[in-house]
């Protein structure tokens, strides 16, 4: 994390000894905090230290050799004496690795990939690095691809099939990188509602912080909820979710998915979802009630923008078009309605 105000204001308050990647959510952690924590377990997957003079890094618990799998050394249980070396600046020395200790402690193939890490020319501090870029530095496209990578290594299932279709088309979707990731946060059921946060262990109301009736769940929140009811029935999507079938987010994604060909309805679903937890956030964080209509204006100008398109009406055009060639699939699951012109006159 660079040594900008935030960064310091959150590293004083959360965690003044510690590293981003040890650091905890506690309950009266701020909205920004609690979003960075919800990333950390990807990072974790993804980190490798950079070793320095080796001072910082744990030879047994680190990150620190990037050609083993989780770039960590195998858990030794039962065989460790404790009087094994445990920094890494204890396997080297003078810029060259120490064969002899390497040998004693790690498998020949471990050796391998110790020795393959570079070790620095002259003094300098262990580091952290993102091992999925060249520059060693952060993108979400990079953990994106990261995730999809390790979810193609999973047995496939019927269900894993499905979204895997739904991440590809998400991330080639027309909408800003932050609304991908947090459509990648719906597929996993990520986003941080009340409920998924009292199941983090934090201490707190479960209950809908809008409309006081239901605990908060995803559903709830981005379906259910009767703001988002509203937003969903008078965008140019015209869902009627009180017809959804099985109630889950994921599988009304994934349906979806397979039922909306075209690349305008999929990005203005996105950015409604989006839209509708920027919105849930305005009134919990801000005490700002945003009316549906403001929401589902924002969802429409956010896919305009992106589809960098001049002629805006021409666009909000062809998604009003679309919705009336929508066809409503057999199970009944969605409810059209012809008639959307809500956007004529402005
Ligand atoms: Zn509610």
């Amino acid at each position: 994390m660079s040594e900008s105000l935030m960064a310091r204001v959150l590293k004083g308050k959360y965690f003044p000894s510690r590293n981003l990647l040890e650091a905890n959510i506690n309950s009266n952690a701020s909205f920004t905090w609690r979003s960075i924590c919800s990333a950390k377990d990807v990072l974790l997957k993804g980190v490798c230290k950079v070793i320095g003079n080796g001072n910082d890094t744990c030879i047994w618990t680190d990150p620190w050799v990037p050609s083993i799998e989780n770039s960590r050394i195998p858990h030794r249980e039962g065989v460790m004496t404790g009087h094994e070396p445990y920094f890494v600046s204890d396997l080297f020395t003078a810029g060259s690795w120490k064969e002899d200790i390497l040998r004693s402690h790690f498998n020949p193939w471990e050796v391998q990939a110790i020795k393959k890490i570079p070790l620095p020319m002259h003094d300098m501090v262990d580091s952290w690095m993102w091992k999925h870029t060249t520059s060693g530095l952060f993108t979400v496209k990079s953990a994106y691809y990261m995730e999809l990578i390790e979810e193609r290594k999973k047995k496939p299932t019927l269900s894993s099939c499905a979204n895997r279709q739904v991440w590809q088309r998400l991330w080639s979707s027309k909408i800003q990188p932050r609304v991908k990731m947090f459509g990648w946060k719906v597929a996993h059921n990520g986003v941080l509602v009340r409920l998924n946060l009292v199941k983090k262990g934090m201490k707190l109301d479960q209950i809908c912080p809008r409309c006081g009736e239901a605990d908060e769940s995803l559903e709830h929140m981005l379906m259910f909820c009767e703001g988002s009811r509203r937003v969903w029935y008078l965008s140019p999507l015209r869902l009627d979710v009180s017809t959804v079938r099985g109630g889950r987010v994921r599988d009304w994604v994934a349906f979806l998915e397979s039922n909306k060909k075209e690349d305008e309805c999929w990005a203005l679903f996105w950015m409604l979802c989006w839209n509708i937890w920027v919105g849930r956030n305005a009134w919990v964080f801000e005490g700002v009630l945003r009316d549906p209509r403001v929401i589902v204006e924002k969802a429409v100008q956010g896919v305009v923008e992106v589809a960098k398109i001049n002629d805006e009406a021409e666009l909000r055009a062809s998604i009003n078009n679309t919705m009336v060639r929508w066809i409503a699939p057999s199970e009944g699951v969605y409810k059209i309605n012809s008639d959307a012109a809500m956007f004529d006159g402005g």
